[in-house]
């Protein structure tokens, strides 16, 4: 049985169906028995725990979204509110959905032919195969719309034609153990960005993890060389042939981190909640000290802020009128918000509030990587302040 959660205090869970909120039931029951008592081990070890990975996928969570996969018809803020359940657990578990569904499942519907989506989509929503987005390389991140140096020249040949990939990627989420990879270069021979599914196991294809993280610690990122990797025709994303088709799956993506940010300051919230009840100081409960319930009530008002911004941007996006300044702004402000948030819990908890097993510190750390991945604030705050004043101000 579906319960809104007591951080969505206006209730914003009580407009979806009931197949949506029985399949949110179901998620959310999952992740506090099969996953959640996984994530503080593994977080620690900078390990990935991949005996979690056929059970999510059995959810659906990364098929909801297309109509090629999608169990049941549903809303953009269902699968929002989907995205928050895993983030309220994990933030590197709904990372690693994050990659495989919006990123690397999203430039195949987005950019795909009917056949690439025929023939993959139904492959990455069972977790039969597990993607990576690659885009950021070790020289270009935020400028990536323009800066990116990774080639692509096409040769012909007697199987009709093949594209080699030359060039260095960085952050890759997923791609130390996953199995393709969409690979975004700049073409020779007319300059544009294109997108090309990349099996991992093709030669010349290297990936090696990134070290050393403090932050998503369980997520496995990696840095990626591509030297004279040969992809056949048919792997190229028929309609990826600019950047503006890569903005078109950021576009999405963006948003579902804006959600991802709300139960990122959800899942640390509900911690310093218990807590507070729990920890007497001054003979009394800490929740019944006015400042820490100043610290609880402030990162409730960034929730249900955040909150009414994420369903409004994914109402927009069923709607069509979703637009690439409304998902920047979500993401700007869901993440700002977050950031303030966790610090607030943190704080509220005293020193216990740095241990891991008390779940805020590590929502603390991870909020870090949320910030700034898929678009830091400033590059967000740009893609709005171009929209409201007519003047592009990224160089
Ligand atoms: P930079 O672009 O070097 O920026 C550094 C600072 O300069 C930032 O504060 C930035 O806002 C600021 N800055 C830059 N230009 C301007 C400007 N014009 N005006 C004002 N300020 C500016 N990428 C992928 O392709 N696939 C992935 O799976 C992936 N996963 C990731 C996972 C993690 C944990 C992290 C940390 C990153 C991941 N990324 C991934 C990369 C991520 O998208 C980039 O880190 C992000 O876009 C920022 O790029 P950068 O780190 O190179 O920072």
């Amino acid at each position: 049985v579906f319960e809104p959660l007591a951080a969505d205090f206006y209730g914003f869970a009580n407009e979806l169906t009931d197949a949506e909120k029985a399949a949110l039931a179901r998620i959310r029951a999952h992740l506090a028995a099969e996953v959640k008592p996984l994530i503080t081990e593994n977080w620690e070890k900078a390990a990935f725990p991949f005996e979690i990975i056929p059970g999510l996928h059995e959810l659906g969570v990364a098929a909801f979204a297309w109509d090629e996969t999608k169990p049941f018809p549903n809303s953009a803020v269902f699968r929002g509110f989907a995205a928050l359940e895993l983030a309220r657990v994990d933030a590197s578990v709904a990372t690693y959905v994050g990659v495989q569904n919006g990123l690397a499942a999203g430039s195949v519907s987005l950019c795909g032919s009917a056949e690439q989506r025929a023939y993959w989509l139904p492959k990455l929503a069972s977790g039969e195969i597990i993607g990576s987005f690659g885009l950021t390389e070790p020289l270009s991140g935020s400028d990536s719309a323009q800066g990116l140096r990774t080639t692509a020249r096409h040769e012909d040949g007697p199987d009709g034609g093949h594209w080699v990939l030359n060039g260095s990627k960085r952050w890759i989420g997923n791609a130390t153990f996953g199995d393709i990879t969409v690979i975004w270069a700049k073409d020779e021979a007319d300059k544009q960005v294109k997108g090309f599914i990349v099996p991992n196991d093709t030669p010349g294809f290297v990936a090696t993890k990134i070290e050393n993280k403090t932050a998503l610690r369980i997520v496995q990122n990696a840095d990626i060389t591509l030297t004279d990797v040969i992809v056949p025709d048919a792997n190229k994303l028929v309609n990826a042939n600019s950047f503006r088709d890569t903005a078109k799956v950021l576009r999405q993506t963006r948003a579902e981190v804006a959600w991802c940010a709300v139960g990122i300051a959800v899942g640390a919230y509900e911690a310093a909640v218990a807590y507070a009840k729990e920890r007497m100081q001054f003979g009394k409960p800490i929740a019944a000290h006015q400042l820490v319930q100043d610290l609880l009530v402030k990162s409730l008002g960034n929730i249900t802020a955040s909150l009414a911004l994420v369903v409004q941007v994914s109402r927009m996006l069923d709607a069509g009128v979703q637009r690439d300044e409304h998902s920047a702004l979500a993401k700007a402000f869901a993440t700002a918000r977050m950031r303030e948030s966790v610090a607030w819990c943190r704080e509220s908890m005293g020193g216990n509030g740095i241990v891991l097993d008390n779940d805020v510190a590590r929502f603390f750390a991870d909020a870090e990587a949320i910030y700034s991945y898929e678009g830091t604030r400033e590059m967000n705050t740009l893609i709005v302040g171009r929209a409201i004043t007519g003047e592009a101000a990224f160089v």
